[in-house]
C-alpha cells in the first residue's frame, strides 16, 4: 500500500505557490505522487472570471509536463455539477484499491473542514495534510488537527515556507498588465496566458 495525494483547486489559474505545496508536503509526507483535481466550472461561474475546465486543465498540464510524479485528473471536470470531496474520494478509491489516498491542502481549506459534505466521513476515508507557515502553526490549527484526530481521522499539519501569493493576485497582476505575474508562474503557463490572452480587462 502507497500513499497518492489529492490536491484539489480551483487552479484559477494554476501557480507556483500550488506546486511548492504540492512538491513539499509530497516529500514530507512521502507521497508515491499527488493527482492535481481542478474543481468543475459551473456555467454561471464563467461569467465570473472563472476559466472553463478545458483552460485550467491545460494550464495545470503545462505547469506539471516536466514532473513524472503529479498528474492532472479530470474527474471533477467530467462530472460536471459540484462535486464533493468525500465523493470524489469514494470515487478515486475505487480506481486506486491498493493505495491510500492522502488529501493535500492549505491552511487556509483546513480550517474550514467541518462545513465540508459528510466531513466526519470524509476525514475516516482518507488522510488529511496541511501545510502552515512556521508561525501561524497557531492554536485553530492544532484544535483543527486534534479535532480531526478525535473523530477517529488522520491527519498531520506540516510546516513550511508557503510562497505568499494567491490566483486572486496573479489575475490582478495580469488585468493590469503588470509583467511581474510571470514571477509567480510556471513558465510554459504565463506564455500560454499570453498567447491566449486570458485574464484580460473586460474578459
Ligand atoms: P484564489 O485566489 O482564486 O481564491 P488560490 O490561489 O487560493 O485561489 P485555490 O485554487 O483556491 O488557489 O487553492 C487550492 C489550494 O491551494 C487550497 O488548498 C489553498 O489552500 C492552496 N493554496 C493556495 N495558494 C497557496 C500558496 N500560495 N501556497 C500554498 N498553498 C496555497
Amino acid at each position: 500500500m502507497a500513499d497518492v495525494g489529492v490536491f484539489g483547486g480551483t487552479f484559477n489559474p494554476i501557480h507556483n505557490g500550488h506546486l511548492h505545496l504540492c512538491q513539499t508536503l509530497m516529500q514530507k509526507a512521502g507521497l508515491k505522487k499527488v493527482l492535481l483535481m481542478p474543481v468543475n466550472t459551473p456555467p454561471h461561474k464563467i461569467a465570473h472570471g472563472l476559466l472553463d475546465n478545458d483552460t485550467r486543465l491545460q494550464m495545470c498540464r503545462l505547469a506539471v509536463h516536466d514532473q513524472a510524479l503529479i498528474q492532472v485528473s479530470d474527474l471533477e471536470c467530467r462530472r460536471q455539477g459540484k462535486s464533493y470531496t468525500v465523493d470524489t474520494i469514494d470515487a478515486l478509491q475505487a480506481l486506486y484499491p491498493n493505495d491510500r489516498l492522502v488529501l493535500i491542502m492549505g491552511s487556509d481549506m483546513y480550517l474550514t473542514l467541518p462545513e465540508w459534505k459528510d466531513y466526519q466521513r470524509l476525514v475516516k476515508s482518507c488522510k488529511i495534510i496541511a501545510a502552515a507557515r512556521e508561525e501561524h502553526l497557531g492554536q485553530s490549527l492544532q484544535k483543527m488537527q486534534a479535532h480531526i484526530l478525535s473523530i477517529g481521522g488522520d491527519t498531520q499539519v506540516y510546516p513550511m515556507d508557503v510562497l505568499p501569493i494567491s490566483s486572486t493576485q496573479i489575475r490582478r497582476m495580469l488585468e493590469e498588465k503588470d509583467p511581474s505575474a510571470a514571477n509567480y508562474l510556471p513558465k510554459a503557463v504565463y506564455a500560454y496566458i499570453l498567447q491566449h490572452k486570458l485574464y484580460q480587462k473586460g474578459e
